[in-house]
């Protein structure tokens, strides 16, 4: 059996985008499954477009997603000469000839045939120039391209799309295709196939935006007598309005680091974008890394594209609810250390909590995670929402402070009260907090929940959360006492 070889190329021209990542995921997946390996190519020929920080960018942006590697990162830069020689190898096997047509007469031809209605594409003027005739251009300095000759055979040309099916192409309709520039930099096309033939590569797994390549691809695998990898197109993928998605156009909304930062769970995202063009043939929505490398396949990825909905400008719900609902799943059902490493990296960078104190109280950490996560749809909330366990420093939401405080003024001298009360229990259990704030609402005579309600506010800045008597637990009666003995500052000042 052939060895399975699949390859990422992202070309270092901006970060590292949800389409992208889901190629490589896609690879990785299939690499995985088959134990074969997954190359990592940089395609940096662009020199004007490619940058460092692309580079980097997406370097991290794999290495976060956990879709690892085997061989690479190579870059194409590095095998300048191997695209060169190739490009020399089919002039002189009579696949490509020199094209000394100037831009201006070529644009003249294409707005020409477009007004006649005619077929635009190159009209092969310089195809059968003989070799005098060529030697004379050269010797008079006249700059040139390299094109490839398209075999000009009747019929079609077919090949079997792991995805998509039969595939065919009327030879008639292919141009015949520049593989050098003039200024002698061989062009994609060319340097894609002559990388993929180097790395062995056996499946060749893009977007269905290549497959206008692919067809040429072909005629240079043929000319270079290499054999051909096996090829499956994936799906697009489309914004609400079916645009297709882009950095250009959508800006860092479709950047896998805009998901990073805001606390989706690296596997969150996978999950989600597996699904994004790829069919289970279940129901089932969740799988772990083992399962999806188990149940994967290349057949199951839909012929039709996708869309990834997703809200610009809407701060809450800015992405896709489907993503949200897979983040949330993991959230509240990953492994706790998992997850607190994740959560540490948040309190750290914001400065809200000190290593050392963190180190001492792990297994009182890992218990309050536990404890809030299930309200929480990303890690960001553990240091927002979630930020009156950890520190000192949170705030209390508008919509609890006027739903509660505000609502019953007296709760600037009834939380006092509570406070000395539970400073004064013999035990700060559940049950004792509870039954010390239940006899203070009944000697009050009023409902507990306006002070159970009020407590919560003002421990926690938010109207909903676990159990009260959780919450105090949680906090330790150090923080209630402190928290609830004056609870002025909340009202306006007037
Ligand atoms: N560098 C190309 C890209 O980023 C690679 C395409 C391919 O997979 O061959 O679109």
């Amino acid at each position: 059996m052939v060895e399975v070889r699949v390859r990422f190329p992202p070309s270092p021209t901006g970060y590292l985008h949800i389409g992208g990542a889901r190629t490589a995921l896609i690879n990785w997946l299939f690499a995985r499954k088959h134990q074969g390996k997954l190359i990592l190519r940089i395609e940096d020929t662009d020199t004007e477009r490619s940058t460092q920080e692309s580079i980097d960018g997406i370097l991290d942006g794999l290495r976060w997603l956990e879709l690892d590697w085997d061989e690479g990162p190579y870059f194409q830069t590095d095998f300048a000469d191997d695209h060169v020689r190739a490009a020399q190898q089919l002039l002189n096997d009579n696949h490509a000839y020199r094209c000394f047509c100037t831009k201006e007469e070529l644009d003249r031809k294409r707005e020409l045939a477009m007004a006649n209605k005619q077929t635009v594409g190159y009209d092969g003027t310089c195809r059968n120039l003989s070799p005098a005739e060529v030697a004379e251009k050269e010797a008079a300095g006249l700059p040139s391209v390299i094109r490839f000759k398209v075999p000009r055979r009747p019929g079609t040309l077919a090949y079997t799309d792991q995805v998509l099916g039969t595939i065919e192409r009327a030879y008639s309709e292919i141009e015949d295709f520049v593989i050098v520039r003039s200024n002698g930099k061989p062009l994609y096309l060319l340097c894609n196939v002559v990388d993929d033939i180097r790395d062995r590569i056996s499946h060749v797994i893009r977007g269905q935006d290549h497959m206008t390549n692919t067809t040429r691809q072909l005629l240079l695998y043929e000319a270079l007598g290499a054999p051909v990898p096996v090829f499956a197109h994936m799906p697009l993928t489309l914004d609400l309005q079916k645009r297709k998605i882009s950095k250009r156009s959508h800006g860092e909304i479709v950047a896998v680091q805009f998901y990073r930062e805001r606390g989706f769970i690296p596997w969150a995202l996978c999950n989600f974008l597996c699904l994004l063009g790829w069919n289970p043939g279940t129901e089932q929505e969740f799988f772990s890394r083992e399962e999806l490398i188990e149940v994967f396949s290349l057949e199951r990825i839909s012929k039709v594209n996708s869309v990834f909905n997703f809200k610009p400008g809407d701060q809450k719900f800015f992405t896709d609810p489907k993503l949200i609902a897979i983040n949330e799943h993991y959230l509240r059902t990953m492994d706790l250390s998992d997850l607190g490493e994740l959560v540490e990296e948040r309190l750290l960078a914001d400065g809200i909590w000190d290593p050392a104190y963190l180190d001492q109280r792990r297994e009182w950490y890992l218990a309050t995670l536990d404890l809030i996560r299930d309200r929480f749809h990303t890690l960001d909330d553990f240091t927002t929402l979630g930020r009156a366990y950890f520190a000192d420093d949170y705030s209390v939401e508008a919509k609890p402070l006027k739903k509660n405080i505000l609502k019953h003024p007296d709760l600037v001298t009834w939380m006092p009260q509570l406070s000395q009360r539970l400073a004064a229990l013999s035990s700060f259990d559940q049950a004792n907090v509870e039954q010390a704030a239940r006899d203070l609402a009944d000697e009050l005579e009023i409902k507990p929940g306006i002070l159970i309600n009020g407590m919560r506010t003002v421990l926690t800045g938010q109207l909903a959360g676990p159990s009260m008597f959780a919450i105090t637990d949680t906090l330790g009666r150090d923080k209630v006492v402190a928290r609830l003995s004056d609870i002025s500052h909340l009202y306006p000042s007037n």
